[in-house]
């Protein structure tokens, strides 16, 4: 039976999650979990989980919580209450499934904790992957990785010598405009950037897919994640979502993942590593149906920020937190109409171009420049 917390309860990731573990009542339990707002779900996820803790954004949030629940457990709020749910005492895993870089600090107080983490996260990663990765490495921490493409890979390297991988192949579904030209996302609206083709997601990644930056923060996210230099990383057009991604060795030979689209398991298989549990989806992936897979060169005129992501990772240092920061901002305004589509990507793009990086950023300074190019971002909506 293995203990579990979750950061980010009510969300995509979240609500799958617990749908693992209603699955599988003799393996998993949950002891702890996080939400920001939604406490009519986060109530019923309480009444029928029945967690010794939990933590929601705000005071007021935990006294209304507070109210509504018969089931009796300890309410914290704010990002203390996420480092409560990510150090909890009863728990043995962490599932780090909460939006933006707000993930980082509890990833790293799990890790002193010595708690095994499934990371969804990825921007914990993204925005300062080089003080994770290290901090896990020397407390010999197992970081799980619960995004598709990456737990894609995690399987295609089973078993096998990492260092005779010659490439990683990232596959991209392309989000909701891949079938549009530039000009045609002028006016764009958000309800169509919503839209996802094959996943169905939280709105702040499915408007990163339909940019393409999601792809872009994948790749730094895979480099943290495995250790690869971002020559070796690729990333294919591939419009069905059912190769995950791929590994290609020095021999020529080529390790694919496939499966249906389907969150529900890579988050079980990084609760059952090395393990394998039946899907509670039950749905099984059927070639003949599918018949033809299709699979494009990406075209980095037409989603620059892929290239964005791939240059701030070259640079390193600051700058993919300058990048993880203009994006998070960037969509936030955009999901509340104050900018364009497009304006998501120039403000990327003179963020990067506006703020000088920093060699081998501190904790501290990741933080002060993570609020700096928010306000940087705002200041840039009129
Ligand atoms: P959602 O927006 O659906 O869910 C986010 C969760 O985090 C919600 O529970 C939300 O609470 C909570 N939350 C948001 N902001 C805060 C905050 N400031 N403080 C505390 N809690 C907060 O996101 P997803 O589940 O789609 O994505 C979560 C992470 O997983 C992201 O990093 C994403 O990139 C990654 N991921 C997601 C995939 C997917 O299929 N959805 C696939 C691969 C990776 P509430 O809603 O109650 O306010
Ligand atoms: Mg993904």
């Amino acid at each position: 039976m293995k203990s579990i917390s979750i950061l980010g309860a009510t969300g995509s990731i979240g609500t799958q999650a617990f749908e693992v573990v209603r699955a599988h009542p003799e393996h998993f339990r949950i002891t702890s979990f996080s939400f920001g707002t939604n406490i009519e779900l986060g109530a019923k996820l309480v009444e029928e989980f029945k967690p010794q803790r939990v933590s929601v954004s705000s005071k007021d949030l935990a006294d209304e919580l507070k109210r509504t629940i018969r089931h009796s457990c300890i309410v914290y709020y704010g990002e203390e209450g996420l480092l409560e749910v990510a150090t909890d005492p009863e728990s043995d895993l962490l599932i780090n499934a909460v939006m933006g870089s707000v993930g980082l600090a509890p990833t790293l107080a799990a890790i002193d904790e010595k708690k095994t983490i499934a990371l969804a996260n990825k921007e914990t990663l993204v925005t300062a992957g080089h003080i994770v990765m290290d901090r896990a490495k020397r407390n010999q921490v197992e970081i799980l990785p619960v995004d598709s493409e990456h737990s894609a890979i995690y399987q295609c390297l089973n078993g096998e010598n990492q260092s005779e991988m010659s490439k990683m192949i990232l596959t991209a579904s392309g989000g909701s405009f891949r079938d549009k030209s530039r000009q045609d996302l002028e006016g764009v609206t958000v309800e169509e950037a919503l839209n996802h083709p094959n996943w169905s997601m939280g709105s702040k990644i499915t408007i990163d897919s339909a940019t393409m930056m999601n792809k872009g923060l994948e790749v730094i996210e895979a480099h943290w994640f495995f250790g690869t230099p971002y020559e070796d990383i690729e990333v294919v057009l591939h419009r069905e979502s059912i190769i995950h991604s791929m590994v290609e060795f020095v021999d020529g030979s080529i390790i694919a993942h496939l499966g249906t689209p389907d969150m529900k398991v890579p988050i079980q298989y990084a609760l059952t590593h090395p393990d394998r549990l039946e899907v509670p989806s039950g749905k099984r992936l059927n070639l003949v149906d599918i018949g033809t897979l299709h699979f494009k060169k990406m075209d980095l005129q037409r989603f620059p920020c892929l290239a964005y992501a791939f240059e701030a990772g070259k640079a390193g240092g600051t700058m993919p937190t300058v990048l993880n920061a203009a994006n998070e901002a960037a969509v936030g305004a955009f999901l509340k109409g104050q900018i364009s589509f497009l304006e998501i990507e120039s403000f990327i793009e003179k963020s990067l171009n506006d703020f000088e990086i920093m060699r081998n950023p501190s904790l501290e300074d990741i933080h002060e420049v993570d609020a700096r190019v928010r306000q940087y971002v705002q200041s840039l909506i009129v």
